[in-house]
């Protein structure tokens, strides 16, 4: 089961892809991991990424790409995988379909407002890294921390002016292939305001629903 997950920074990918890969033993396979992983490892892959990274540029689609394809041809994706962080652009998903199926697309999707709200009122603390929410998961004290009685700390990315940003990039960067894929019949749109049972149920349904059409 070949699954492409696609959703906006703060919509909750990565909760879902743990459920996912957790019930049907497939790897959730994410190019941001994927890319620390080959840099720290030094593999050939990992020295080319390095380069752009220590200059703060971008990686090239073909570096990504090449990365994606040793992973997905690797045994562990035997069975399938969940892919997320790739592809990005239409470029990168006729590439991707150079080398692989892809059975269905997931695209979760929240209001702005609701993702404002969730990335915003998280707060980080200094000293051991645990994270609250002001509303949904707030520390005992405001702005200390319940573990270690450290202060907490809202991260630059997460501040208001910055996600709006983030998922304007997001959007604009996005919109292209979410279309792309519309017009291929894979894409189902999933609701991620509900909690994460909700959106997995949904999940599940698209995914299977995609394994039966076959
Ligand atoms: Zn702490």
């Amino acid at each position: 089961m070949n699954v492409v997950l696609l959703g906006a920074p703060g919509v909750g990918k990565g909760t879902v892809a743990k459920r996912l890969s957790e019930r049907y033993g497939i790897p959730h396979i994410s190019t941001g991991d994927l890319l620390r992983s080959a840099i720290d490892r030094a593999t050939p892959v990992g020295l080319k990424a390095k380069s752009f990274v220590d200059s703060g540029r971008l990686v090239p689609d073909e570096i990504v790409t090449e990365l994606v394809e040793t992973n997905l041809r690797s045994p562990s994706a035997s069975k399938g995988f969940l892919l997320d962080g790739y592809p990005r652009t239409v470029v990168q998903a006729d590439a991707l379909a150079s080398f692989s199926s892809v059975d269905r697309v997931l695209n979760l999707v929240a209001p702005k407002k609701v993702i404002l709200e969730r990335l915003s009122g998280r707060r980080t603390c200094r000293k051991c890294g645990v994270v609250y929410h002001v509303k949904n998961i707030p520390p005992r004290k405001a702005g200390v921390c319940d573990s270690c009685g450290s202060g907490l700390y809202q991260r630059s990315d997460e501040s208001p002016e910055v996600v709006m940003e983030r998922l304007s990039v997001y959007e604009n960067e996005t919109s292209p292939l979410v279309d792309f894929y519309r017009n291929e019949g894979l894409l189902v749109d999933v609701d991620a305001t509900l909690d994460v049972a909700g959106v997995v149920r949904q999940c599940v349904a698209a995914v299977e629903e995609g394994v039966s059409d076959e």
